[in-house]
């Protein structure tokens, strides 16, 4: 249902992002990824969008730090594949730190990447959805736009911003076709989450079963990791005419995180 739209992705070299670039690509729409990592598994992921039934599959290296990466990336997207109908704002990079010690440039790192560059990225692509009258932006948000845990003080920080930028957009283009939503995931098993076991066994003195079974899934009532697919359906929902009242909101699917 998705054929002659384009979606562009932040962030869709592995994990979240990738299973939405899949999913996109199985319902015919040419994608957009960007991300870092082996260029060689990148262009096999590509040649796999395509098989699955994106017409269109290109590459961004544009870092998420850098607005002029970011325009450049945009403005590439127009040119080769047509304005992105759909974007995703889901690059995203943690660390876990007292506040205290935490280093200035991962907090200024974690901002940029996870809350600077979704304005940036939806700054250039507002005008052309405007223009055609219809758009989806969809925010990777977290359990941690809605409520805290300690030691992630920029990661909250920008999650809660992505919360706020949310509704904030939502309410700027109401009357136009484009509708802006937060997914909030709990801990989904993604490379993101199996890099953050070894600083969180060492800023708590944890073994590795311990911080998978006591810090990971202990606030998560159904102790179970969220799947990468259940997002995707959610996300391809947003994407439905049938979900166009739905803007501005929060999404949880968090095996049932912040309903404590
Ligand atoms: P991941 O590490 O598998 O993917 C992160 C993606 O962001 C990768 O493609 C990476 O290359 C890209 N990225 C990192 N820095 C970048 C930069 N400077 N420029 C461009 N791209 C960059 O992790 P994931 O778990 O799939 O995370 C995706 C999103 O989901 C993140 O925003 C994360 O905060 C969010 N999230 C994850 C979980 C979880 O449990 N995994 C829970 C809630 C929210």
């Amino acid at each position: 249902f998705l054929t002659g739209k384009t979606a562009l992705i932040t962030g869709s070299t592995s994990g979240i992002g990738l299973g939405y670039a899949k999913i996109l690509a199985q319902n015919g729409a040419n994608v957009m990824m960007n991300g870092f990592g082996d260029r060689d598994e990148i262009n096999a992921h590509i040649d796999e969008l395509k098989k699955l039934g994106a017409p269109m599959a290109i590459y961004s290296d544009a870092d998420m730090t850098k607005p002029d990466e970011i325009r450049a990336m945009v403005a590439r997207c127009d040119t080769e594949m047509g304005s992105a109908d759909i974007v995703i704002n889901n690059a995203g990079i943690q660390h876990v730190s007292p506040i205290d010690e935490f280093p200035d440039d991962k907090w200024d790192a974690v901002i940029a990447i996870i809350l600077s560059s979704a304005f940036h990225v939806i700054k250039a692509c507002l005008p052309a959805m405007k223009a055609k009258g219809w758009g989806r932006i969809i925010n990777t948000g977290s359990m941690h736009s809605l409520v805290a845990s300690p030691y992630k003080s920029a990661y909250n920080s920008a999650k809660h911003g992505l919360a706020g930028l949310t509704k904030t957009v939502a309410l700027e283009v109401a009357q136009q076709g484009i509708t802006v939503n937060n997914i909030c995931p709990g801990y989904v098993w993604t490379p993101l989450v199996e890099g953050q076991i070894p600083d969180t066994m060492k800023a708590r003195g944890l073994s590795r079963e311990e911080v998978i079974n006591d810090v990971l899934l202990a606030n998560q009532p159904q102790k179970q990791f969220v799947q990468v697919e259940q997002l995707a359906s959610l996300m391809l929902y947003l994407c439905r005419d049938e979900a166009s009242a739905i803007t501005g909101t929060n999404l949880s699917v968090d095996g049932g995180w912040t309903a404590q």
